[in-house]
């Protein structure tokens, strides 16, 4: 079967575009991961439900995919919007604020991230690196630049010749002449030109993470070992390297797709993209995914301003992991989407209304008639997803699908047949991209035998019997409907 075409906006084009994979039927993704300093607001978790609505359409499209999602736990500096970042690491900084190890710190809230994944039932990645278990492919990269003339050492740090890359700003398209050192970059004497970026930072005492620029061994301040290694040899990476390094090992030179949310373009994968291209000579992601931010009265979602909620505030308020999760992704990834607990609420009971429609359909005995026009629903929903991921879309395929089902069950024209093709699709293609149904209740034999039974006295028109049965059934602990359709129960 040839794969369906999807088309993707690629942010380094600026353009929508047909997805090619390098590979025939093989997909490979690098999603920037957490950095684990503080529990992920929903807006991060905006962006990690992109990566997973990315892979699940690829692998409804019939792709294998394979997908890595790093942890970052070192080198992530409080001043990330410039390029060469400064500030404190937030995880050491975090540590010292309340007295603990901050590889402790970083764990701690690694398994908090995935405890919240889960909750939002996010598909785990394939490869979950964390950036210091690969510092020495980190190394390796910085001192490969080195030799290519890329990178050079000063004081113990390394830094990134920018202007040696001419392609240095094709995704973001900050030009090189218009990054003015104090603006978008950093200034710092040390460096060749204000506009290089650091890839490996010399460590004084009061870094707490730091490591053998030789030899890649940690090292812990004021130890033994650390005392013999001279000043100029401790250091800790880069937050760029650490991706630059990690999809190198695990995905190769050159992979299909790189995501992260849109402030991750610049510098971040800005500066990953010289790092990679520079090394290998050649492109090394095809397509790059932007998702945009999730805002609060019009303003980024943002653990540095305050303005933000966890996925444990909501779970707090009483919403369900896969009722924030449809929320989050009930707005196509490009467009802007700005959070209320009333579009939490709105998500809450579209779920409802889509469980129920399952329930009716799931009952319904209508008429024999063999027809196909559910089939063209289903493809509208694909074709949807598949044109640049548009979950808005999809959506308004399957309420308008719905709505078309409930008209001819009202009309008492819908064909049974129909009617199990809803539930199929709703469970089926629904289901594998959303996540948002819980598996339909299966009503117990006795439960359906009286149903039975009810449903021929009513037929009798005995309404004595049938009222009796029901009194039965609800003392079974489930309430019966009668619609249009016919008779339906849930339970109480
Ligand atoms: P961090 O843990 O700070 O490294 O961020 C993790 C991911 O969340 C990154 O890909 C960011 O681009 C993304 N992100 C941060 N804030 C928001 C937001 N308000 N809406 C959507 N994504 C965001
Ligand atoms: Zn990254």
């Amino acid at each position: 079967m040839p794969f369906p075409s999807i088309s993707l906006h690629n942010s380094l084009t600026n353009q929508k575009e047909t997805f090619t994979p390098i590979n025939d039927g093989s997909v490979q993704i690098y999603a920037c991961g957490p950095t684990v300093y503080d529990f992920a607001h929903i807006g991060n978790f905006r962006t990690f439900l992109m990566s997973d609505l990315l892979c699940r359409t690829l692998k409804m499209a019939g792709y294998t995919v394979t997908k890595v999602m790093n942890i970052t736990d070192v080198g992530h500096l409080t001043g990330d919007d410039l390029a060469d970042a400064d500030g404190e690491d937030k995880i050491s900084k975090k540590a010292l604020r309340e007295k603990k190890d901050p590889f402790e710190v970083a764990k701690m809230f690694e398994d908090i991230f995935i405890e919240d994944e889960q909750k939002l039932l996010i598909q785990p990645p394939d490869h979950r690196p964390r950036a210091t278990d690969y510092i020495s492919e980190q190394l390796d990269l910085c001192k490969e630049l080195m030799e290519k003339g890329f990178a050079y050492k000063v004081n113990g740090s390394v830094y990134f010749r920018t202007r040696k890359f001419p392609a240095y700003g094709k995704l973001s398209n900050n030009k090189l002449e218009d990054l003015d050192a104090g603006n978008r970059v950093e200034i710092n004497t040390e460096k060749e030109d204000p506009l290089d970026f650091a890839l490996w930072k010399g460590a004084d005492e009061n870094h707490l993470m730091q490591w053998d620029f030789e030899t890649g061994e940690q090292l812990k301040v004021k130890s033994e070992t650390w005392e013999s290694v001279a000043q100029d040899m401790r250091g800790f990476p880069g937050w760029h390297i650490e991706c630059s390094a990690m999809s190198k090992k695990l995905l190769g030179e050159h992979f299909d797709i790189h995501t992260g949310g849109e402030d991750n373009m610049f510098p971040h994968h800005e500066c990953e993209i010289a790092q990679n291209e520079a090394s290998c000579g050649h492109q090394s992601v095809n397509y790059w995914l932007h998702g945009k931010h999730l805002l609060v009265d019009g303003k980024k979602m943002s653990k540095s301003t305050g303005n933000f909620y966890t996925v444990r505030d909501l779970f707090e308020k009483g919403y369900e992991g896969r009722v924030i999760r449809f929320a989050l992704m009930s707005a196509h990834y490009r467009s802007a989407l700005n959070f209320t607990t009333k579009s939490l609420d709105q998500a809450q009971s579209s779920i409802k209304r889509i469980e129920e429609a399952r329930d009716i359909f799931s009952n319904y005995k209508g008429t024999q008639e063999t027809t196909d026009w559910v089939a063209a629903f289903v493809t509208r929903f694909q074709m949807a997803l598949y044109d640049d991921l548009n979950t808005a879309d999809a959506l308004g395929a399957v309420f308008e699908l719905i709505s078309e089902g409930m008209k001819q069950r009202d009309s008492e024209s819908l064909a049974t047949q129909s009617a199990s093709q809803i539930v199929e699709f709703l469970n089926g293609e629904f289901n594998a991209i959303f996540e948002a149904l819980e598996d339909s209740e299966s009503i117990p034999p006795e439960v359906q035998s009286l149903l039975d039974k009810r449903a021929q006295a009513r037929a009798d028109r005995d309404w004595a019997a049938s009222d009796s049965i029901r009194e039965e059934i609800q003392l079974m602990g489930y309430e019966v409907l009668d619609e249009a359709g016919g008779q339906r129960v849930r339970s109480i």
